[in-house]
């Protein structure tokens, strides 16, 4: 029945009942029935490679990851107000792979939540609303979480940056405010700028949030030694720092299991998010005791699904089988593996500039000569690839960087395979194609 291409039909009604507003993926949109580790399948029963996939970290439809939710749905599930073992286990195997200082949980069900209830942390903590983020950095959907994401302000529909927010220039030196080497002082002057800012208006500083790589920002490596000296002068000025973990967390990196341990820097409040469930929506909201004791200030905090044992179980194995698989070192291999081969590809199509990122979290923008972004033919490569059954997703301020953040168990075939696609792509010279 799943092989049947209804996907006309699909796409008819879906533009009648669902909201204008959802975007779909490609120029022929993807009726997709089945996933299996790092590939899809679509309605015509053909095989994807998936790299764009950074949920289904463990891999799509993960055997041992199902059997957990499978097993704990048809026992119990329910809400965190009653005792059950399954939340704590998860925190442990949380907590185990962070410092002492981080020590306190909450479970919530997306990314946008989990920012969502930092901020109330840092609110509740500081008594301050001031929160200073970077220009393209997204953090999530909702009001709050919005009203700190340039990326969505800033772009279309949005009305620009609202009353208390405080936007620094996005850190990327290839192509940012300031460029080339040393640019953390900058970059981190600029910052100091805000809360001197801040101050003037005779207000308290409240938080900082940042991703330790910024993904939606167009895969931007932060320049070394900028959140050190970041968090230092937030914290300074008596601020919180949150570090985004949604998309960075879990072994992605490669070199550290989390994204800000790649900075030696210490936050007061990490959010996890996408990975956590491999698919299944649980996240969660890490904390330091001091923080934690004053977010308790007398009102509950209650969530219906957050934390269920259904949840927890899930949770729970995606972190065991990233653990016994060794996936963290995969990412590691495989994402070096796969950077060098994009950089040497770069080295023959000089359209490819700057591959950067850590692990299996890496981008690439294609530019001119000029060093101006080529969005219409970063469309035309991802459409391309695709015929080729390969996906791939991009991003970034001009939409002209390539982001791959594959299952971490991608492996260096799969590596292969996308690096011959992307050259036979390039081979094309697409550049003055007519196509596009
Ligand atoms: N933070 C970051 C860095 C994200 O990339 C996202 C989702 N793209 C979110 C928060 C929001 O997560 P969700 O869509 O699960 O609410």
């Amino acid at each position: 029945e799943n092989l049947i291409d209804n996907s006309k039909e699909i796409l008819s009604q879906r533009k009648t009942l669902l909201g204008k507003a959802m975007r779909l993926q490609y120029k022929k949109p993807l009726h997709i029935v089945r996933g299996w580790n790092q590939y899809v399948m679509d309605a015509f029963g053909r095989k994807y490679l998936d790299t764009v996939n950074n949920v289904a970290h463990v891999g799509h439809e993960n055997f041992e990851v199902v059997k957990a939710g499978q097993k704990q749905m048809a026992v119990l599930n329910t809400n965190t107000r009653y005792l059950h073992k399954n939340i704590n286990n998860l925190a442990k195997e949380i907590l185990e792979t962070l410092p002492k200082e981080m020590a306190v949980l909450y479970f919530v069900n997306s990314g946008s939540e989990a920012n969502e209830l930092a901020l109330r942390m840092v609110k509740t903590v500081t008594n301050s609303k001031e929160i200073i983020a970077s220009e393209m950095g997204y953090h999530g959907n909702t009001n709050a979480t919005i009203n700190i994401s340039s990326y969505k302000f800033d772009g279309k529909g949005g009305k620009g940056t609202p009353k208390n927010t405080h936007i620094f220039p996005i850190p990327n030196s290839f192509r940012g405010k300031y460029r080339g080497e040393n640019t953390a002082e900058k970059y981190a002057n600029e910052v100091q700028l805000l809360i001197n800012n801040i101050h003037q208006q005779n207000k308290k500083v409240g938080g900082f949030i940042i991703e330790p790589i910024i993904s939606c920002g167009g895969q931007v490596e932060l320049p070394k030694g900028f959140l050190a000296k970041t968090y230092q002068k937030v914290k300074n000025a008596g601020g919180l720092c949150i570090s985004d973990e949604v998309q960075t967390g879990i072994g992605r990196v490669g070199k550290t299991f989390w994204g800000f341990q790649l900075h030696n820097v210490i936050p007061d409040i990490i959010t996890i998010g996408k990975p956590l469930g491999n698919g299944h929506p649980i996240t969660a909201v890490v904390c330091t005791k001091e923080v934690a004791e004053k977010f308790a200030n007398g009102m509950e905090f209650f969530n219906t699904f957050g934390g269920n044992p259904v949840s927890c179980a899930i949770a729970t194995q995606v972190l065991q089988t990233v653990k016994n698989n060794n996936l963290q070192e995969n990412a590691l291999i495989v994402g070096d593996y796969l950077k060098q081969k994009l950089l040497k590809l770069s080295k023959k199509f000089p359209i490819i500039r700057n591959v950067r990122g850590q692990g299996l979290f890496l981008g690439f923008e294609l530019v001119n000569n000029y060093l101006q972004p080529l969005p219409k033919q970063t469309e035309y490569l991802i459409n391309r690839v695709k015929d080729f059954g390969i996906l791939m997703s991009s991003d970034g301020p001009d939409n002209n960087v390539i982001k791959i953040k594959p299952p971490i168990i991608f492996s260096k075939k799969d590596a292969q395979e996308v690096i011959f696609y992307l050259k036979l792509v390039f081979k094309e010279n697409f550049m003055n194609s007519t196509k596009i």
